[in-house]
């Protein structure tokens, strides 16, 4: 004790003290619940703690990756590559280090594909309206500045796509900002987009936007969620902050890309791959592999396979996770055939609804419950004398059980270049005239430019997912246009392929009979952002903390990003900060102090362990 509070200029070096902390954890096991791609980053993470002595990682299906699942198929020719799940992997900075790292901690650097951000495929992306491509104003590099001018002016005040738009942005500054206590409550992204602009860029741009993401309903998404930055600049008109942001050289970041740049594991060769790794960060738009997503879940199992410390149960049928009867107590996973199994922490990354099931499998918790009255209900009851239970983290998960049904179509054609537009694809946004949109389509992605580009490795050459020429289209149908639909109601193969056809012709003239299709039926695949999403996850991750005494630790798609590279930085998250297992610093890891922005803050006094790790500075401006 006393050498702790000794003062600075008696203490020896840090080190010492450091490791001397670190040589009193005990070792300790965890089980990861899932074993999409949240889970198997969590359990890689994991493995790297010498004081982690054990994974168990639970799969309830046969197969590992969950949404990842590509496809490799011979055609005349060659082959293709099919992705029924993810298939762009969003490259931003500092979002997708953590991603990045992961790969070439994996040894698949070498796998990837990146577009570069001067491709047609990064370029030219295009919204339906109302019955022809727009091509969104994107300056081309290969044009003078009045060149670019000029496109972008003819485009906005000719095309109807961009009906309001000029008005909408040239009234903004104007807009009183919302009173601090109403802003404080959140509301949907149409509300939001409308307020501040108009109606016309909410329907027509915003939501051709969020279909290619989130597949949902900009009326019922979270503008907190989604839009955080562009909100928060609301006080002095949000044009002009933007400006001012740019001539300051600042952006708005996500505390949690810091944290979990920091707590990633990185191994010697990732080390000394930092500059290629910021080449792809700084120069690509996209990236994926040459084998699709799906070997990233490969080169994790092969990982995680060859570890002893590793035990993967799949078919795994978890029947209850019981809270710990007080805070020494481990935490209990019953299973069918294994029956009682103890654990020092349990990730869950499933989606929430799924980990309620778990935690509450009488279905005893009412959904939409206040947990406090039903807590002053059960111990005015005789319950009371039953083992505390769980009501806040279970009613907590409810809230995020809504998700979106898409159908997949891949589609494979011998005739190479069909597309009337080079290009990444086209999203529709839910303004289109039912006319031209009755089979509920939210976007068309033209996969043979998306899953091209070049190797990250010098000399860069070109690389290709697909051997065999052709064209290949992906499309999407569904989303919340198939909110409330019951299993009959949705198209079979046979159905889906026509719709696509239909559409294809329709939308792009395409006629050719196309020589491979593939659907698949993605049920509850992408969860819903509602308001208030935030303030939600802020309450779940209380009451899991409190219940559990911070040994159960809640990730995944259903909380802090759907993307890829979303889910594995939750992964990094759960399995350091959220096991109590990474200690922030005032000594940045990386290059520069501005890698340790919680230095800002009262970080030392941050809790970070069990429920949803997430930093309770959410967001924070950055010169990064
Ligand atoms: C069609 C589609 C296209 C997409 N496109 C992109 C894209 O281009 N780019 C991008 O970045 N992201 C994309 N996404 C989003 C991204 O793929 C997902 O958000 C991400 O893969 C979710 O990973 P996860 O591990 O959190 O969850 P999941 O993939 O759902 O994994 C959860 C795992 O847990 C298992 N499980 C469920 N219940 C239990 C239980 N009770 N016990 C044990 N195991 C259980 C499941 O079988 C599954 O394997 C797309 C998603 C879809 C569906």
């Amino acid at each position: 004790m006393r050498l702790l509070t000794a003062s600075k200029g008696l203490r020896s070096p840090q080190k010492p003290l450091i490791s001397a902390i670190r040589c009193q954890h005990r070792s300790y096991n965890a089980a990861v619940i899932g074993g999409g791609i949240t889970g198997l980053t969590a359990a890689w993470q994991l493995i790297q703690d010498r004081e982690c002595s054990s994974v168990t990682i639970y799969e309830k299906s046969r197969r590992l990756g969950g949404w990842l699942q590509s496809e490799t198929i011979p055609v005349e020719g060659g082959e293709v590559v099919f992705e029924y799940g993810p298939r762009t992997l969003r490259s931003a900075m500092p979002a997708s280090l953590p991603l990045l790292y992961l790969v070439s901690n994996l040894g698949l650097f070498d796998e990837l594909i990146t577009t570069s951000k001067r491709s047609p495929a990064a370029l030219n992306r295009y919204i339906y309206y109302p019955d022809h491509l727009v091509r969104l104003p994107t300056p081309d590099p290969d044009l003078s500045l009045m060149e670019n001018a000029r496109n972008i002016f003819r485009t906005i005040t000719t095309e109807p796509l961009f009906e309001g738009f000029i008005t909408g942005l040239l009234s903004e500054p104007n807009k009183p900002a919302r009173p601090q206590e109403e802003w404080a409550i959140d509301e949907s992204l149409a509300e939001f987009i409308t307020r501040r602009f108009n109606r016309k860029i909410a329907d027509n741009l915003v939501s051709a936007v969020m279909h290619g993401i989130y597949a949902d309903n900009i009326d019922e998404m979270s503008a907190q969620a989604i839009m955080g930055p562009l909100r928060n600049l609301e006080d002095g008109g949000i044009l002009f902050g933007l400006l001012i942001k740019s001539i300051m050289g600042k952006k708005t970041r996500s505390m949690d890309d810091f944290l979990a740049v920091d707590a990633v594991y990185k191994t010697p060769e990732t080390m000394q791959r930092l500059d290629e790794i910021n080449r792809v960060v700084k120069t690509a738009s996209t990236f994926t592999f040459k084998r699709g997503t799906q070997q990233l879940v490969e080169g994790l199992t092969r990982a995680l396979r060859a570890s002893e410390k590793v035990r993967l149960v799949m078919d795994a049928d978890i029947l209850a996770l019981d809270p710990p009867a007080n805070r020494g107590h481990k935490l209990k996973i019953y299973t069918g055939i294994r029956g009682e199994e103890s654990f020092d922490h349990v990730i869950s990354a499933i989606s929430a609804p799924a980990m309620a099931r778990i935690l509450d499998p009488q279905g005893q918790v009412k959904i939409d419950c206040d947990p406090e009255d039903e807590y002053r209900a059960l111990w005015n009851s005789k319950k009371a004398r039953h083992p505390k239970p769980n009501i806040g983290t279970v009613s907590g998960l409810h809230f995020f059980r809504h998700a979106t049904t898409v159908m997949v179509v891949n589609l494979y054609y011998k005739t190479p270049n069909l597309l009337p537009v080079d290009g990444f694809g086209y999203l529709i946004p839910r303004s289109i005239p039912y006319e031209q949109n009755p089979e509920c389509g939210l976007g068309v992605i033209f996969a043979s430019a998306s899953s091209s580009g070049e190797s990250p490795v010098a000399p860069y050459p070109k690389v290709s997912q697909d051997s065999a020429p052709g064209t290949k289209i992906t499309i999407m149908f569904g989303g919340h246009y198939w909110d409330g639909w019951k299993k009959q109601d949705y198209p079979d193969h046979k159905t889906a392929v026509r719709m696509a056809k239909d559409m294809l012709e329709r939308h792009l003239g395409i006629t050719e009979p196309p020589a491979l299709v593939r659907t698949r039926l993605q049920e509850n695949a992408i969860p819903k952002y509602k308001p208030p999403h935030i303030h939600q996850i802020y309450a779940l991750s209380r009451w899991a903390k409190e219940e559990y005494h911070n040994r159960l630790v809640l990730v995944g798609n259903s909380f802090s990003g759907v993307g890829v590279g979303d889910c594995v930085r939750q992964g990094i998250m759960a399995a350091t900060h959220g096991v109590g297992r990474h200690k922030l610093t005032a000594t940045p890891r990386l290059e520069s102090k501005d890698w340790c922005p919680w230095k800002e803050y009262n970080y030392q006094h941050w809790d970070l362990k069990g429920g949803v790790p997430t930093a309770p500075v959410r967001l924070f401006e950055s010169d990064i």
